[in-house]
């Protein structure tokens, strides 16, 4: 594990939160107060995700104008599925009068029953349209799999496609959320060895609701491990009891990873203070 981290040590560690875009206005006022508790934390930065097909698209840009108005770094997510590169132009420039600076750059799933993909196929077209619109002005973070991308063809080709996103220009990578550390290591390991040593943070989901998350993790193809999931199924409705076992479980993941020399975490908030105030409690993180 220490060989072969050694291309993360060298990067100074970034910790940052991720929102979803509220739907509703008890929503955007929930999403106000984690926000300001959460900036208390003093993140490196806020992002936010973007909806299948652009389906969020003004939800997301009034969100992360809004924090970036409350002077906090605020990241948009764009996903370029289903866009033309004519409403991605729009949204970069619209993004750089606002003073954003970073962007997390996705492909996006195609919305359910929709059949135009638009005219980008993969996230690495997007990133390299990014480059060659606005130069270096944004950061580029992508996403990358330590379980591997459902469609992928093999574990193989999954970071050979990872690699065109970094060779395309993109700065730093963001993962998929998983439970098993050695998932990480291994896969930094073979970027590695692909000369592939960009920032790789590990993206850290806390365990707050388990029907939810055994929900997302099927989609995702991000592995519950059977002992984890059959003691939380086991809890059934008592809550306090399926958040007090995952706060464990999830900060001795995050120590082990950082301990190991991830360069950072970033927290999938689910738009909770509550989670990432514990972690970042009991995980001594800088404020
Ligand atoms: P890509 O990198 O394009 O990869 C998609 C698949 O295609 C992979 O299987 C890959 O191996 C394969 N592939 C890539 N390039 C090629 C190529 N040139 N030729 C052949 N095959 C190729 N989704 C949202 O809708 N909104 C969000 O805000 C959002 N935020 C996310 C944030 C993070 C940190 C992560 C990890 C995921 C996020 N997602 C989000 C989910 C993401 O959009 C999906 O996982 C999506 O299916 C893939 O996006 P990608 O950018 O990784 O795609």
């Amino acid at each position: 594990q220490s060989q072969t981290m050694e291309s993360q040590k060298q990067h100074p560690p970034v910790y940052s939160c991720e929102f979803f875009p509220p739907r509703t206005e008890q929503g955007v006022e929930k999403l106000r107060t984690t926000r300001e508790r959460l900036a208390r934390l003093n993140p490196a930065y806020f992002s936010v995700t973007f909806g299948a097909g652009g389906s969020t698209r003004d939800r997301t840009y009034e969100t992360v104008t809004e924090i970036q108005r409350s002077g906090l770094e605020a990241a948009p997510h764009i996903s370029c599925i289903g866009s033309t590169r004519e409403s991605i132009r729009e949204l970069l420039h619209g993004y750089r009068e606002q003073g954003i600076r970073r962007i997390v750059a996705l492909r996006g799933d195609m919305p359910s029953g929709t059949r135009d993909v638009g005219e980008f196929r993969y996230a690495n077209e997007l990133v390299a349209f990014i480059r060659a619109e606005t130069g270096d002005h944004f950061h580029i973070e992508v996403a990358c799999y330590p379980e591997f991308h459902p469609q992928a063809r093999d574990a193989e080709a999954d970071m050979d496609n990872f690699a065109r996103k970094v060779e395309a220009g993109a700065d730093a990578a963001i993962t998929q959320y998983f439970f098993n550390a050695d998932a990480y290591f291994h896969f930094v390991g073979q970027a590695e060895k692909r000369g592939v040593t960009l920032p790789i943070v590990p993206g850290i989901m806390p365990i707050i609701n388990f029907t939810q998350l055994a929900r997302f993790s099927d989609a995702c193809g991000a592995e519950i491990p059977r002992w984890l999931r059959k003691r939380l199924e086991a809890y059934g409705d008592d809550k306090a009891a399926i958040q007090a076992l995952g706060h464990e479980v999830v900060r001795d993941l995050c120590q082990r990873l950082l301990d190991g020399g991830a360069p950072g975490l970033h927290f999938y908030s689910m738009n909770q203070a509550r989670p990432v105030e514990r972690l970042w409690a009991d995980l001594q993180l800088p404020r």
